[in-house]
C-alpha cells in the first residue's frame, strides 16, 4: 500500500519527496500521486518548498484532525465538520475516502509496471 506508506511517514512530520519515496519503497512520480489523492480526500497537502529553502518539495499535513461544532456535515454521513476541517468529509470518512482513492492508485501504479515488465517489452519486440 504505496498512499498508506506515505501517509503514515507524512504523520510522523513534513518530508521531502525523496524521503517519502524511500519511506514508502516507490518513485517520486507516485509519491506525488499519492500526495493528490490524499490532498482530494481531504488531509489538505501542502508544499513547503519555499520555506525549505530546497529544490524538492518538502509536504506537509495540514488538517488531521476532528474539530467539533461547525455548520457543515459529512458529503457522506450526518456528522457536523468543524470550523478547522477544510475537507468535504468527516475524519473516519476522510480516512476511507484516501483509502480508496490510494487503492485505486496503487492498482494503477501495479499496470504501468506490467506494461513495462521484461515479458512485455519482449512480446512488443517479437511482434
Ligand atoms: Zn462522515
Amino acid at each position: 500500500m504505496t498512499g498508506a506508506l506515505v501517509l503514515e511517514a507524512l504523520r510522523e512530520g513534513p518530508k521531502t519527496t525523496g524521503e517519502l519515496a524511500a519511506a514508502a519503497g516507490v518513485t517520486r512520480n507516485a509519491v506525488l500521486c499519492s500526495l493528490y489523492y490524499l490532498d482530494r480526500a481531504g488531509y489538505q497537502i501542502v508544499n513547503e518548498r519555499a520555506r525549505s529553502g530546497r529544490v524538492e518539495g518538502l509536504y506537509r499535513i495540514a488538517y488531521d484532525r476532528e474539530v467539533p461544532s461547525g455548520d457543515r456535515t459529512c458529503l457522506i454521513c450526518p456528522k457536523t465538520l468543524g470550523p478547522g476541517n477544510p475537507g468535504p468529509y468527516c475524519r473516519y470518512h476522510r480516512r476511507m475516502m484516501a483509502r480508496l482513492l490510494l487503492m485505486a492508485l496503487d492498482a494503477a501504479l501495479d499496470r504501468m509496471t506490467e506494461v513495462t515488465s521484461d515479458d512485455e517489452q519482449q512480446q512488443l519486440t517479437l511482434a
